[in-house]
C-alpha cells in the first residue's frame, strides 16, 4: 500500500524545502522503493508557463510536455525518475476543474465550498500520482509557508488524508529555518516553535522537523526543538547549508532521516543504500580543478533561478570534463547597448539559453557573432539555436534584415518562422510544441559523436522553427543540420563546420542532465570549452614569459 510523506515549510520561504523533498526521495530510492514527488503550488495561475521568470524562476518541462515549477527539476535530478503532469498541481487547476464540474451540473444544484469540494479535488489529484506511477512512496510538497492564506485548502486536504488513509501510512515533515543572532552568536528556535504552533492550529502535528541553518546545530538545540514541538529528538534533523547541492542527501542520511522515516511508515529497507558513487561525485566536486569561464547571455540574469537547469547542466558536465565552470552572467540588453563585451571576451565558451520576446535579442545575436568569428565554443538552447541561425543568415545572405518572425513579422528573410499550421493561434497558454519529440542524428557530425547513437528524444518548449526554405543555401555555406525530426521536416540540431563547437538545438537538453549523468551535448560543449581555456592559459603563460601583457 502506498505511503505518503507530506512536506510543509515554516518561518520563511527559500529554506530548501524542494531540495529536502528531492533528497528524501533519493534516500528512499536508495533503499529500493519506487518514489514519486508531487508539488502543490498555492498560486492561482493554471501553470507557471505564462508567468514571468522574474517571479517564478525557470519553467521546468516534463516528458509529457507539462510546464511545471522548478522544484520538479530538483526532484528529477535527485531521484532520476521521469515525473508526469499530475506531479504539479496549482490552485488554478483545482478551481478550474471544480468550476467546470459545477457548470456541467455535476453537483446537482449543491452549494460548492472549499470543504469538501475543493479539498476533495486536491485529494483526487494526490491520488493520481500513485495511479499513474505505481510509486510505493509519494512525497507531496506544499509550496509557500505555513500561515499563507492560499495554502490553507491544501493543508486541510492533507490533514483529511491522514485520517482517511491512516496515521501509519502518512508522515508530516516540516522544514524550518534557525536564525542566528549576530550579537550573541546564538541560533534561535522560537520561529520554529511558532510555525509548528501554526500548523497545529489547523490540526497538523509534524512527525519530523528538518531545521535548516547556516551554522552547526548542537544536540541542545535538537532537544529543545523536540521538547517544544513535541517530536522525537531523533526526528529533529539539522540541515546545515552546504555549497554543494548534491551533498544534501548525504547530510540527511548521516542524521538518520531515511531510517527514521521508514520506521515511522512501518517499512523495512528493501536494499542497503549504496552511496559510494555519490560520495565520489561530491569528493570530486570539492577538488580543485582548472577553471573555465562560460558567458551565459540572457535577459533574466539578475535572477539566476530563471536558468536553474542550465546552471546545473553546466555543473554536471564540468565535473565530468574535469574542470570547474565559472558562469559569467551577461545581460543581453546590456550587450545590445555595447556594454559587457570585455566580459564576453574573457569567456572560454558562450551559452545562449531559451527565451521569448524581442528584448535583448540583438545582444544575443552579437554574442553569437562574436563566438562564430572568434571560434569560441557556443551552445544555443532553443532560442539560442534560433539566434545562431539568424546571425549566420545575416552573414550568409549579407543582410541585417534576416530575422525570426517572432521579432520582426515583416522581415524579408524569415529564417525562423511559424509552421504554416501554427499561424492563427492566439492563446498564449499551452499552445507550444511541448515535451518529448524524437530527433534523428546525422552521421559524421559533432552531435552524433556527442550522443553516440542514432536517435534521441528531447524535451521541447517553443513555437517557432527553422524555415526550410533556407536549408540549402545555409548548407552550402557550412551549416550542418545534424539532428532532424524523423520525417525530415523539422530542424532539431544545427552546427557549423569549420568551428570547434558551434551548435544549437531546438530543444532543451538541460532538462535531461543529471548530476551523475551529464547531458551529452553539455558534456561535448564543456570539453570544447576546456580545450579553449587551456589554449588561453598557454598564451597567458607565454606572454608572461616574454614579458608582454
Ligand atoms: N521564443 C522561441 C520560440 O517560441 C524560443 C523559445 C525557447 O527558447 N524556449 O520558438
Amino acid at each position: 500500500m502506498t505511503r505518503y510523506i507530506f512536506i510543509t515549510g515554516g518561518v520563511v520561504s527559500s529554506v530548501g524545502k524542494g531540495v529536502t523533498a528531492a533528497a528524501l526521495g533519493k534516500l528512499l530510492k536508495e533503499r529500493g522503493f519506487e518514489v514519486s514527488i508531487q508539488k502543490l503550488d498555492p498560486y492561482i495561475n493554471v501553470d507557471p508557463g505564462t508567468m514571468s521568470p522574474y517571479q517564478h524562476g525557470e519553467v521546468y518541462v516534463l516528458d509529457d510536455g507539462a510546464e511545471t515549477d522548478l522544484d520538479l527539476g530538483h526532484y528529477e535530478r535527485f531521484i532520476d525518475t521521469s515525473l508526469n503532469r499530475v506531479c504539479n498541481v496549482t490552485t488554478g487547476q483545482i478551481y478550474s476543474e471544480v468550476i467546470a464540474q459545477e457548470r456541467r451540473g455535476d453537483f446537482l444544484g449543491g452549494t460548492i465550498q472549499v470543504i469538501p469540494h475543493i479539498t476533495n479535488e486536491i485529494k483526487r489529484r494526490i491520488g493520481l500520482v500513485f495511479r499513474t506511477t505505481n510509486a510505493d512512496i509519494v512525497i507531496v510538497e506544499v509550496g509557500g509557508t505555513v500561515g499563507d492564506i492560499e495554502s490553507l485548502p491544501f493543508l486541510e486536504a492533507l490533514r483529511q488524508m491522514r485520517s482517511d488513509i491512516g496515521r501509519d501510512r502518512t508522515i508530516f515533515l516540516h522544514t524550518t529555518w534557525l536564525p542566528r543572532i549576530g550579537a550573541t552568536g546564538e541560533l534561535k528556535t522560537k520561529p520554529t516553535q511558532h510555525s509548528v504552533r501554526e500548523l497545529r492550529s489547523i490540526g497538523i502535528q509534524p512527525d519530523v522537523i528538518v531545521a535548516r541553518s547556516d551554522y552547526v546545530v548542537g544536540e541542545d538545540l535538537r532537544d529543545k526543538i523536540a521538547l517544544f514541538c513535541d517530536v522525537d529528538a531523533r526526528a529533529v534533523i539539522p540541515l546545515t547549508t552546504t555549497s554543494i547541492l548534491y551533498e544534501v542527501p548525504l547530510l540527511l542520511e548521516r542524521e538518520g532521516l531515511g531510517e527514521h522515516v521508514l520506521t515511522r511508515l512501518g517499512l523495512k529497507a528493501r536494499k542497503k543504500p549504496e552511496w559510494t558513487e555519490w560520495e565520489r561525485m561530491i569528493a570530486a566536486e570539492r577538488k580543485e580543478r582548472p577553471k573555465v569561464r562560460i558567458a551565459l547571455v540572457g535577459k533574466y540574469v539578475e535572477l539566476q533561478d530563471a536558468y536553474m537547469s542550465v546552471r546545473e547542466a553546466v555543473r554536471h558536465a564540468a565535473l565530468s570534463a574535469g574542470v570547474k565552470a565559472e558562469i559569467i552572467w551577461l545581460h543581453s540588453a546590456e550587450l545590445e547597448k555595447g556594454k559587457g563585451f570585455a566580459e564576453l571576451e574573457m569567456a572560454d565558451g558562450v551559452i545562449v539559453p531559451g527565451g521569448f520576446g524581442s528584448r535583448g535579442i540583438e545582444g544575443k545575436i552579437s554574442a553569437a557573432r562574436y563566438a562564430r568569428e572568434n571560434k569560441v565554443p557556443y551552445l544555443g538552447l532553443c532560442l539560442g539555436m534560433q539566434v545562431m541561425v539568424i546571425e549566420f543568415g545575416r552573414h550568409v545572405l549579407d543582410s541585417e534584415d534576416v530575422n525570426s518572425t517572432e521579432f520582426n513579422i515583416n522581415t524579408p528573410h524569415p529564417v525562423i518562422d511559424l509552421l504554416p499550421e501554427q499561424r492563427g493561434i492566439g492563446d498564449m497558454g499551452g499552445t507550444m510544441r511541448l515535451g518529448l519529440y524524437p530527433c534523428v542524428l546525422k552521421r559524421g557530425t559533432i552531435a552524433k559523436h556527442a550522443y553516440n547513437c542514432n536517435r534521441v528524444e528531447e524535451r521541447h518548449r517553443h513555437r517557432f522553427e527553422f524555415n526550410n526554405t533556407y536549408r540549402e543555401i545555409f548548407g552550402e555555406h557550412g551549416m550542418v543540420f545534424s539532428g532532424l525530426s524523423p520525417d525530415d521536416r523539422l530542424v532539431e540540431i544545427a552546427e557549423l563546420k569549420d568551428h570547434p563547437f558551434m551548435l544549437g538545438c531546438q530543444f532543451h537538453p538541460e532538462f535531461l542532465s543529471r548530476p551523475n549523468r551529464p547531458h551529452p551535448l553539455f558534456k561535448a560543449f564543456l570539453e570544447a570549452v576546456a580545450v579553449k581555456a587551456e589554449a588561453r592559459m598557454k598564451v597567458g603563460k607565454q606572454s608572461v614569459a616574454q614579458g608582454t601583457d
